[in-house]
Formats: C-alpha cells, sequence, structure tokens
C-alpha cells in the first residue's frame, strides 16, 4: 500500500494518515462528524468550499436523523464533485472524499 499503487488502483492515500474504525461505527455518522469537521475549518475564500462544504453537512446529518430524501443521495455525490478539484487549497477536495465513499 504506497501511493503508486493506490493509484492503480484508481484510489488515493491523501495525507497518509489512517482512522481506524471498529464495525459498530456508525460510518454516515462517522461521515458526517468529518464533514462538520471540514465545514468548521473552511476559511470561506473559494464558493465551492464555502457553501458546498456546508450543504453537505446540512445532507450528511438529514441523513443522520432519517431524514433525507432518496435523491439527495445522487445530489451529494454531484455536488462534491462540484467542489472537488475546483478550490485554492486541498481542503475543498478533503471534504469531497468521504462523502464519495459512501
Ligand atoms: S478550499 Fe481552502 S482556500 Fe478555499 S475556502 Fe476552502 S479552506 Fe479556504
Amino acid at each position: 500500500m504506497d501511493f503508486d499503487g493506490l493509484l492503480q488502483a484508481q484510489t488515493g492515500l491523501g495525507t497518509a494518515a489512517v482512522i481506524v474504525m471498529d464495525k459498530s461505527t456508525d460510518i454516515i455518522r462517522a461521515i458526517a462528524r468529518l464533514i462538520e469537521f471540514y465545514k468548521h475549518e473552511s476559511c470561506g475564500q473559494c464558493t465551492p468550499c464555502r457553501e458546498g462544504v456546508d450543504w453537505m453537512n446540512n445532507m450528511m446529518w438529514r441523513f443522520v436523523s432519517g431524514n433525507a430524501r432518496p435523491a439527495e443521495i445522487d445530489m451529494i455525490w454531484e455536488l462534491s464533485k462540484q467542489i472537488e478539484g475546483h478550490t485554492i487549497c486541498a481542503l475543498g477536495d478533503g471534504a469531497a472524499w468521504p462523502v464519495q465513499m459512501e
């Protein structure tokens, strides 16, 4: 498991930080918490990050509470793709990727 190997597998190692979760982890809640972190950390300079991460945060917590509409599954994917690669720094990409792993 190295950067080149994961690139060939069409995935990535990111910052190489690893978060270990056991099987009892509610993965949807874990992703929501990650997005909440990115929302808090966004400096707000780029519109896709400032607005998009806030939208993703709201949507993810609707998934956690069971109040999301089924159409929001595709919507959050598309929203994450509007953030990924469209920001000045890598925080936007970092915020988009957890959502794409759902
Ligand atoms: S992507 Fe980086 S520079 Fe742009 S708003 Fe987010 S934190 Fe700020």
